[in-house]
C-alpha cells in the first residue's frame, strides 16, 4: 500500500504522524511510505532520517495526497486542504466532527473512508489513541492556566502554590478522566487546592486514592459547579461524551460571578468546549476575556509540545497504521473491533451516530 504523512498545517502545529520507525516497520513490510519534505522538522526529525528508514520524500503535498492510498496526519485537514480529499481515500487522523460540520460535509461529498483517532475504542470504553494526548493536554492546561494567572498576564496574581502562612490557588477540574487527572496531578504537585468533578463517583473514587486523598473529588451538578466557580482561581475543563459535542458545564452567568483575574482553561474545545461562551484558539493568540476571566481555548495544545507528543502519539498509532497498511481498513477493522468504532465516514455516508446527532447529519 502507498501511504502518505504530509506536513501538518494548522496553526503552530508541529507533531508529525509518523516517525523513522513508523516508516521503516511499514517499508520493511514492503508498503511504499511518501513524507513530505520538512514533516517532521518540528519534532526534531530530519527528512534524512525518513529516508534512511526507507521512505521517499515528496516536495508537493498535492502530489503526496494524490499518490497515496492511506494518508495518516495528525491533525483534521483544514479547508485550504479540502481540494485533496477524493473518494475511496483513506484518511487516518484526529477528526473531532461533532464541532466540524464542513469538513464532516467535505468527507462525505468526497467519499473518503475516515477514522478518527479520538474514537478508537476498547471494550472497556478507554480510548487508547486520544488517551495520550489527553495526558499531554492536561499536564499543559495545569501549566498554562498558572501563567495566566500572573498578573501581567491579565490574571489575579495568585501562584497556584501559595507560600507559608499564605493561602494556596483554588483549582477546580471538571471531567476526571485521562486529562483531567493529568492536570489535577500537575496542579497539586504545583502545591494548588485541587478539587475534581465528575459524574462517574467510581471514577471520583479512584482518583482520591491514587493521589492518597491530596486532590478531593465532588460529583458534577449544575450547583455544585456554580459554587466552586465563585471562588476558584484557575477552572479546567477536561470533559468528554465521546463522540459527541462535549456539555456546557460553566455558563456565562457563572463566569460573570468568578474572581476578577480567574482564568478558565478548556482542554475539551475541541469537541465544541464545556464553557458557554468558549470557542476555539491558536497557539498564536491563545486567550481572551469573558466578563474579567481569561479564557484560554486552544484546540492543539500537545502541538505546541512535539518532542513529547509525536513520540507520544505515534507509539500509540504505529501498530494501528501497520495494520491498516497490511490489511487494508475493512479487514483491519474485522481484526481490531476497537478500530472499527472509529469508523467515521465511508462511501459518502456519516457511520458515527454521535457525529450524526451533534450535527443533526442522517448516519
Ligand atoms: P475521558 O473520557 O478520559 O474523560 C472524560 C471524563 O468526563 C470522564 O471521566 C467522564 O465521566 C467525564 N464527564 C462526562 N460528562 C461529565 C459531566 N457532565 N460532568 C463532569 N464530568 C463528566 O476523556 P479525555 O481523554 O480526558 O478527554 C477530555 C477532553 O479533552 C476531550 O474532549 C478530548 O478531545 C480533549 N482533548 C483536547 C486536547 C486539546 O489539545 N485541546 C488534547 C487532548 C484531548
Amino acid at each position: 500500500m502507498r501511504v502518505g504523512v504530509p506536513t501538518e498545517v494548522k496553526d503552530n502545529e508541529f507533531r508529525v504522524a509518523l516517525t523513522p520507525d513508523g516508516a521503516h516497520a511499514l517499508t520493511e513490510k514492503g508498503h511504499t511510505v511518501y513524507v513530505q519534505e520538512g514533516a517532521g522538522l518540528g519534532s526534531g526529525i530530519s527528512d534524512e532520517e525518513y529516508v534512511a528508514a526507507g521512505a521517499e520524500l515528496k516536495a508537493d503535498p498535492d502530489e503526496l495526497w494524490a499518490e497515496s492510498d492511506l494518508i495518516l496526519k495528525v491533525k483534521e485537514p483544514i479547508a485550504s486542504e479540502y481540494h485533496r480529499l477524493r473518494p475511496g481515500l483513506v484518511l487516518f487522523t484526529y477528526l473531532h466532527l461533532a464541532a466540524d460540520e464542513p469538513l464532516t460535509r467535505q468527507l462525505i461529498e468526497k467519499e473518503v473512508t475516515s477514522i478518527a483517532y479520538e474514537t478508537v475504542q476498547m471494550p472497556d470504553g478507554s480510548l487508547p489513541l486520544l488517551a495520550p494526548m489527553s495526558e499531554i493536554a492536561g499536564r499543559l492546561a495545569a501549566q498554562e492556566g498558572a501563567h495566566a494567572l500572573l498578573k501581567f498576564q491579565g490574571g489575579d496574581g495568585t501562584l497556584l502554590g501559595g507560600a507559608a502562612g499564605v493561602n494556596r490557588g483554588e483549582v477546580i477540574v471538571l471531567g476526571g478522566g485521562v486529562a483531567g487527572f493529568a492536570a489535577a496531578q500537575v496542579a497539586s504537585g504545583m502545591g494548588a487546592n485541587v478539587i475534581v468533578f465528575d459524574v462517574n463517583t467510581a471514577r471520583l473514587r479512584q482518583i482520591e486514592e491514587l493521589t492518597g486523598h491530596r486532590v478531593r473529588t465532588q460529583y458534577s451538578s449544575p450547583l455544585a459547579v456554580s459554587k466552586a466557580c465563585e471562588t476558584a482561581d484557575l477552572v479546567i475543563g477536561s470533559v468528554l461524551v465521546p463522540g459527541a459535542k462535549a456539555p456546557k458545564l460553566v455558563t456565562n452567568e457563572m463566569v460573570s460571578k468568578m474572581k476578577p483575574g480567574s482564568v478558565l482553561v478548556d482542554i475539551a474545545i475541541d469537541q465544541g468546549g464545556c464553557f458557554e461562551d468558549s470557542h476555539p484558539t491558536t497557539h498564536a493568540d491563545p486567550t481572551f476575556k469573558v466578563h474579567n476571566s481569561t479564557f484560554y481555548c486552544v484546540a492543539n495544545m500537545p502541538g505546541a509540545v512535539p518532542f513529547t507528543s509525536t513520540y507520544a502519539l505515534t507509539n500509540a498509532t504505529m501498530r494501528y497504521c501497520v495494520l491498516l497498511a497490511d490489511e487494508g481498513w475493512g479487514h483491519a477493522c474485522q481484526l481490531r473491533p476497537e478500530l472499527s468504532k472509529g469508523l467515521t465516514t465511508h462511501n459518502g455516508k456519516l457511520i458515527s451516530a454521535p457525529v450524526g446527532q451533534a450535527l443533526g447529519i442522517e448516519s
